[in-house]
């Protein structure tokens, strides 16, 4: 096991022993800030009482039951606990266990249907690294390269990225449009497109949020041609961006709503969203999986609805990512090398860039290993992992805050000078 033990102390070298909240503490019991929540996925942060209570009594009744043929309390109260918080019309729920699995049954689902084989995708997202996600996610050439032949039926077309282009959202947000339109006119025609996949959010492709216009204008286009918006909310669900779902910034409007990390605090449970009249469409039987809806992950995912909502956990998303994105403000305002501090709520991405105004992840990279042995864990992104991230728990307190921005600042000086 040597050689497995090397592989999962790669990043930090930080083994995990115990979490409460924001905090984690390695197996020689030094504490760290955790900033990453797993990317997210421990929204209600590390071992929540409520979600570990849920949990503990779930598996003493039913563990497991297959949810095709026997039904179980937790995944009946959990339906009726997300048809309070999806939009109106996404009346039926499928589940699975990560957010790949999810967007693959999501293209399945469009793909049945519509009868149609195609899909559009904005470039810089992330869908997963199963081999449909994988070839959906156009983030980085590690997700691809070596891969081939991908799947065929993808075509990619811009996200209004500002950053990238070096201009003002609206013109980013207009030149995507018209990218797409170009896509439908020349590559993929609409009587082709079975659904455009989109994330409110760029997650992995660096924390770049899409904006009200650009969903307008897929919207738009989704009803003139009968195409499927599929918005992927795995990252950007469940409060992370200061509102329930990312997509409520844009007032995005799915056709299907993808979504898994937050929703369970930590145990493996992704789900679709779609209305029952597009859900009819599945075959039966098309559409499963052996460990969907596990009786345990949807005990703690009601838990996680209800911490969410009994603590006011997306009004602190919005209030504690306001406080953040200030303090990175300053940082950056002091280091020439962080070129943009970006995001909605606590998903906040410092951009680093070089004398010359390129992508830096080598200094991204030594700023986020700098940091962690100083007690604050993070993550990168972006597609050349040049963005440093900040993803804590939604139950992160002020002096938490200012505590990681303390961090941070010193250890963007150490390593930049
Ligand atoms: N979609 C998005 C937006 C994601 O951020 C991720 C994971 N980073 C996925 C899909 C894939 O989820 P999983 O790793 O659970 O397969």
């Amino acid at each position: 096991m040597a050689e497995l033990s090397q592989i999962l102390k790669q990043a930090t070298g930080v083994v995990a022993a115990r979490g409460q909240g924001v905090l984690l503490y390695d197996e020689d019991d030094r504490r760290y800030l955790d900033f990453t929540a797993g990317i997210g996925v421990t929204s209600t942060g590390h071992c929540h009482p409520r979600v570990v209570a849920a949990a503990q009594e779930q598996v003493g009744k039913i563990i497991h039951a297959q949810y095709t043929t026997v039904m179980h309390r937790p995944l009946l109260d959990l339906v009726d606990r997300l048809g309070e918080v999806l939009p109106q019309q996404l009346d039926r729920m499928f589940f699975a266990n990560s957010g790949s699995e999810a967007i693959e049954a999501a293209l399945r689902l469009s793909r049945q249907a519509t009868g149609r084989p195609n899909v559009i995708v904005f470039h810089g997202g992330f869908h997963g690294r199963t081999v449909a996600a994988g070839s959906m996610t156009t983030s980085g050439t590690k997700f691809r390269s070596g891969f081939s032949p991908l799947m065929a039926g993808v075509y990619v077309s811009p996200f209004p990225d500002p950053g990238h282009f070096g201009w003002p959202v609206e013109e980013a947000t207009d030149f995507a449009l018209k990218q797409l339109d170009y896509v439908l006119q020349t590559l993929s025609s609409p009587a082709d497109t079975a659904a455009f996949f989109v994330e409110p959010v760029l997650g992995e492709g660096g924390y770049v949020p899409a904006n009200q216009r650009f969903f307008a204008g897929l919207r738009e286009r989704a009803d003139a041609h009968g195409i499927l918006l599929v918005v992927d909310e795995v990252q950007t669900g469940f409060g992370r961006t200061g509102k329930f779902w990312g997509g409520d910034h844009f007032g995005s409007r799915p056709d299907i709503l993808v979504t898994a990390k937050g929703l369970a605090s930590g145990f493996p449970l992704s789900g679709i969203a779609a209305s029952s009249a597009l859900m009819e469409k599945a075959w039966p039987g098309s559409q499963g999986g052996t460990y969907g809806a596990n009786a345990v992950a949807c005990a703690a995912a009601l838990a996680t609805l209800d911490v969410i909502r009994d603590e006011g956990l997306v009004q602190n998303s919005a209030d504690r990512g306001a406080q953040l994105k200030q303090a990175m403000q300053l940082v950056a305002d002091k280091h020439e090398q962080i070129t943009d501090v970006r995001g909605l709520g606590l998903m906040i991405g410092n951009e680093f860039r070089d004398a010359d105004g390129k992508p830096d992840p080598v200094t991204a990279a030594a700023v986020q290993q700098e940091a962690a042995r100083r007690g604050l864990l993070l993550l990168t992104c972006g597609a050349w992992g040049q963005v440093v991230r900040f993803i804590p728990a939604l139950v992160v307190t002020p002096d938490e805050i200012d505590e990681a921005a303390g961090i941070w600042s010193d250890a963007v000086t150490a390593v930049t000078g």
